[in-house]
């Protein structure tokens, strides 16, 4: 890469939702310094969708690298803490399991706790996984702390993640943005001229045009540069994770809300529940084949906790991702490169991966084509991996509706079918290279969904049954005594208000 363009590289982000703030403070803090010149356009007259609210711990690297202080996010967006996600009725209708963020028991004499622990639990010997998970237990108990060096406890490494407002959310990152040297402009795109890189400029309703170097397109669905000038492709997942539609409304907020996302399995589909501070966010996800929308809002609201506040409103979508999520001098972020269902709070991650990859990807003059394949590939595969998660939970299921006899009945990806596979013969469980979620994240959605399991890896055979349940009782030990340190998550959440 050469040093010269950089300096006045020019870039343009159509958009100013979560995807667009993101970029922009991104881009303001880490390029801005080095002259680049970065302009954001957003149109009054267009909303934005506004409702992702819930997170996965890797937003806090996103974070350290803005230098954004967590308390003032927190107070700023409304948010809350999260320690992971209750899955309801997923795997039937009455069951439930916790996928905790943080660490699941701890090795076993140098053997992975997960390897072990099915062993035990398959001889009768271990609770449920959510035993010897602190975030799950804290999760279900209502209590949060921060991690406190405190040895080897799990105190000291709690996982966590938060809940917040996404329109607060990049209201908040605008102000970073701006003092960052970002400008904003307000302005419909209604045109956008063609150059040798791929797009020379934008036009704007009032007739004034924006040129650009790199443009960032994050217009939401409509996807105007990378679809609508550049026709980048679609790869649809849709028969894969069918569900096309989402109705959502808050309700009035919790009095002691739980630091936990919860998903409840419905007949054609699931719902979601999210505390904030003012608010809890609720939206029904289902399938437009199965269920009708006015079906799906009459048990979104017979399924709320409390009142609604405002009117339940419907987004429409179409699961899988662009073809090529980089095209010409144009990279797709948030809504505009793909989307899945908010069934493992991933959308503003990959928005944060598209971003992370985006800066270490940057071009020098014009873009270069090994750069953008790298980049494609990579965020095809990001895509590709966090779909075979959610592709698990829908897959595994012994519910009696048409809607999820359909989904067990579906063959799985090649991926999925290869880590059923593996976890069937004896629990084994591999997290590819770079892959998002880690063993024990899929440990806990393949023993949840009750993934079928044909006895247990015959090297845990090396250490004694008797032993090994013993040690699995001492570390549910800890993790009780753990939790009784934690002070109520309604204290954590007190601190932010004053
Ligand atoms: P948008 O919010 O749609 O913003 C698009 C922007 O483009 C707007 O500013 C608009 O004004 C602008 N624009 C459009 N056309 C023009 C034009 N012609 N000229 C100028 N400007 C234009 N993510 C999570 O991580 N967790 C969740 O729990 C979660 N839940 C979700 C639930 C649902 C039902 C949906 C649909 C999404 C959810 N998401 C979630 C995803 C999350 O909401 C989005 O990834 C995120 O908000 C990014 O949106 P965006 O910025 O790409 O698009």
């Amino acid at each position: 890469m050469t040093d010269g363009p950089t300096t006045s590289r020019r870039i343009v982000i159509v958009g100013g939702g979560t995807a667009g703030w993101m970029a922009a403070a991104a881009f303001g803090r880490l390029l801005g310094p080095a002259g680049t010149h970065v302009t954001l356009i957003e149109s009054d007259d267009i909303a934005t969708v506004g409702v992702g609210e819930a997170t996965i711990p890797p937003i806090q690297t996103f974070h350290a690298m803005l230098g954004i202080d967590e308390a003032a996010f927190l107070r700023a967006t409304g948010g809350s803490y999260k320690l992971g996600i209750r899955f309801e009725g997923w795997s039937r209708p009455g069951d439930s399991y916790v996928h905790p963020f943080g660490q699941v028991g701890t090795d076993i004499a140098g053997h992975p706790f997960a390897a072990q622990w099915l062993r035990a639990r398959q001889a009768g010997l271990a609770e449920p996984l959510e035993h010897y998970s602190l975030e799950a237990r804290a999760a279900t108990a209502g209590r949060f702390a921060r991690p406190i060096p405190n040895g080897d406890s799990p105190l000291s490494r709690v996982g966590y993640a938060y809940h917040f407002d996404a329109g607060r959310y990049a209201a908040f990152l605008r102000a970073h943005a701006e003092a960052n040297g970002v400008v904003r402009r307000e302005g419909t795109v209604v045109a956008v001229d063609r150059g040798p890189a791929g797009i020379a400029a934008v036009r704007l309703a009032d007739g004034s045009s924006i040129e650009g170097d790199l443009f960032v397109d994050c217009s939401g669905f409509r996807a105007l540069l990378i679809e609508g000038a550049l026709a980048a492709g679609w790869v649809d997942w849709s028969e894969q994770l069918p569900c096309d539609r989402a109705v959502a409304v808050a309700s009035a907020a919790d009095v002691a809300p739980l630091p936990l996302t919860r998903s409840t399995a419905k007949a054609a589909g699931w719902q979601w529940r999210i505390p904030l501070r003012h608010r809890t966010g609720n939206g029904h996800v289902f399938s437009s084949c199965h269920m009708g929308e006015d079906e799906a809002t009459a048990i979104l609201l017979a399924g709320l906790e409390g009142s609604p506040v405002g009117t339940p409103r419907v987004l429409r979508f179409t699961t899988g991702h662009r073809r090529h999520f980089w095209s010409g001098n144009c990279v797709a972020l948030g809504l505009a490169a793909g989307f899945m269902e908010p069934l493992e709070s991933t959308s503003i991650h990959l928005v944060q991966r598209g971003i992370q990859h985006l800066l270490q990807m940057l071009p020098g003059a014009g873009a270069d084509d090994a750069i953008v394949a790298r980049y494609n590939r990579i965020m095809t595969a990001e895509f590709a991996r966090i779909r075979d998660l959610l592709v698990a939970h829908y897959h595994l299921n012994a519910r009696p509706e048409p809607f999820w006899r359909e989904r067990a009945a579906l063959p799985p990806p090649a991926g999925l079918a290869e880590k059923l596979a593996l976890y069937r013969s004896g629990g084994r469980i591999f997290r590819e290279s770079d892959e998002l979620f880690n063993e024990q994240s899929w440990l806990a959605v393949l023993a949840g969904q009750s993934a079928p399991l044909d006895g247990h890896d015959p090297v845990c055979d090396a250490l004694p049954l008797d032993a090994v349940a013993r040690r699995i009782a001492a570390i549910e030990r800890v993790v009780a005594t753990a939790l009784t340190h934690m002070p109520p998550h309604a204290d954590a959440l007190a601190r932010l208000a004053s």
